[in-house]
């Protein structure tokens, strides 16, 4: 097997969502299964939109999900520099090379001027394809003394072009679908056509793997390459991910979400449309409030705002989303591994859901990456990641929940290594994520100050004697060693000596220190919690509830 050379080229213009991080690791799979290197690289060319922090946020993800890139920002490598606007020189000489070669050409026109090409040709119901346009040199010196900066245009293809798609097969562009295309914009920077090509030829990159967005941009590629003389690297582009409703899987979705409850909020609140109470809330100006309850804005942080107002549960879209969840990067590799490539080669080997990395990295296959649309579904992912609980090591599941704890806030960050520990033996099978752990776990942390649910609490407590056997267990427990045979022998000797079930004495001793009908091995909680601790949690209940006498 050839080595391959596989790039992720994000563009730091926002945080990584779900999609990219699958293109990132298909990348690095294919690398590490032809023994290849994968490289990241980022792709700032638009200086309008980049920023550091999202640049610092993608790496910051992609370290997270344990995509360690070969060559990129922090380890360097011998094809750099991995940040384009880094890379500028390089950039103008290629564009130099074009305009000297006559491939390339200045254009002068504004953006009113263009506009108003696009209009005369819709007026005509042609597709605007921008084509050379004649200058005199009475123009050139009019557009200078104006104070315009021209843009470098490609001169198109005059040939159909084909691109030979490793998922779609191949898909050929007439001449008169391809444009004359900016490669140099007004601002000095080359755009991302430009640069893309330049890397992947610089880099030495064999195979591209992209979003299917990208397909008709490589037609475009195509015709700078072979202006320069250069073939494209081979390519494959992935479909879209769904989200569970349909749709493609977008932040817009969480707009939709936090709206949608806050609409139901308005109307339990009685306040219409009158929206201040999200401001009051949240602190986003009136305006802001408007337009994004008008649909006319979709921001992130309104919407997560809202949500946190609202008890809303938005849609997990950025693979950031995924770590506050509490899902295992281990788990998040796997299901996005599925989800979108045939794990069972030809002779059906390989049909099972559990795929850890390294033999993810032995098998993957890019052929058999899927060219239909991948429907995003949590159940499975909630399914897979419980599998990773249950089966990472506990030093593992210890860093992961460190990693956890970096971006979110949790009650089992209050938990120390000893009570990390028994928290995980006790959770780990019966826990989905993190999320669901700490709020399974919470009672450890806060005395509970109510008892229920109201059935249960009748059921098991207050009718039939439970309170009497309650202020029973708690006289026994008083002088009992705190270990779990010495609390199991507790209880038994109990039930014995009252002629009951177990269950008698440990269900309103479980509703008792922990609110509920539902906790690990009563045994095993009561130790956790401590002798003083759980005493002192029975007599509270006790104390609620009334005098036993
Ligand atoms: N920078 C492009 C993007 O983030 C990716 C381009 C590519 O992979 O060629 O959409």
């Amino acid at each position: 097997m050839t080595p391959a050379r596989t790039r992720f080229a994000p563009s730091p213009t926002g945080s990584l969502h779900v999609g990219g991080a699958r293109t990132a690791l298909y990348c690095l799979l294919w690398a590490r299964r032809t023994g290849g290197q994968f490289i990241l690289r980022i792709e700032d060319t638009d200086r309008a939109r980049s920023t550091d922090e999202a640049a610092a946020g993608i790496v910051r993800d992609m370290k997270w999900l344990g995509l360690q890139w070969d060559e990129g920002p922090e380890v360097g490598g011998a094809s750099g520099p991995y940040y384009q606007s880094a890379k500028l020189d390089r950039y103008n000489a290629v564009i130099g090379q074009l305009l000297e070669s006559g491939h390339a050409y200045e254009a002068w026109e504004t953006s009113a001027e263009l506009d108003a090409l696009r209009k005369a040709a819709e007026a005509k119901k042609e597709a605007f394809k921008y084509r050379r346009r004649p200058y005199t040199e009475d123009d050139l010196a009019a557009f200078r003394e104006e104070g315009r900066t021209p843009v470098v245009r490609l001169l198109a293809p005059t040939e159909a072009v084909t691109v030979d798609d490793i998922l779609l097969g191949s898909v050929t562009l007439e001449p008169d679908q391809l444009d004359d295309i900016v490669i140099r914009k007004a601002d000095g920077y080359p755009t991302y056509h430009l640069a893309v090509v330049v890397d992947d030829h610089d880099m030495g990159v064999t195979l591209v793997l992209r979003g299917q967005e990208h397909l008709m941009n490589t037609h475009k590629h195509k015709g700078i390459a072979a202006a320069l003389g250069w073939e494209l690297p081979q390519c494959g582009h992935l479909p879209l991910i769904h989200s569970p409703s349909g749709g493609k899987m977008s932040k817009r979705d969480k707009a939709k979400t936090a709206r949608a409850s806050a609409r139901d909020e308005a109307k339990a609140r009685g306040t219409g449309r009158d929206w201040s109470w999200i401001t009051e809330a949240t602190g986003f100006p009136p305006d802001e409030v408007e337009l994004f309850m008008k649909k006319k804005r979709d921001g992130v942080a309104l919407a997560e705002s809202i949500a946190k107002v609202t008890g809303a549960d938005l849609p997990l879209i950025d693979l950031l989303d995924f770590r506050r969840a509490g899902y295992l990067p281990e788990a998040m590799v796997n299901y996005l591994a599925l989800l979108g490539w045939r794990a069972a080669d030809e002779t059906g080997e390989g049909d099972r859901e559990i795929w850890p990395f390294e033999e993810l990295c032995a098998a993957f296959e890019v052929t058999r990456i899927k060219s239909t649309p991948a429907r995003f579904d949590p159940q499975k992912l909630a399914w897979m990641n419980g599998e990773y609980m249950k089966s990472l090591p506990d030093a593992v599941l210890r860093q992961r929940l460190a990693e956890h704890l970096e971006v979110t806030d949790s009650v089992l960050s209050r938990a120390d290594d000893a009570m990390l520990s028994a928290l995980f033996a006790m959770y780990r099978q019966r826990a989905t994520t993190f999320v669901d752990l700490a709020s399974q776990a919470a009672f450890f942390f806060d005395r509970p100050t109510s008892w229920g649910p109201p059935k249960a609490l009748k059921k098991h407590l207050l009718k039939g004697g439970g309170l009497e056997r309650l202020a029973l267990t708690r006289a026994a427990l008083a002088d009992t060693e705190f270990t779990p045979q010495g609390i199991s022998s507790c209880l038994d000797g109990l039930a014995e000596a009252h002629e009951q079930r177990v269950g008698r004495f440990a269900q309103p001793l479980r509703i008792a220190v922990s609110g509920g009908p539902v906790s690990p091995g009563i045994d095993d909680t009561l130790c956790l919690l401590g002798k003083d601790e759980t005493l002192a949690r029975i007599d509270a209940c006790l104390a609620h509830f009334g005098p036993t006498e």
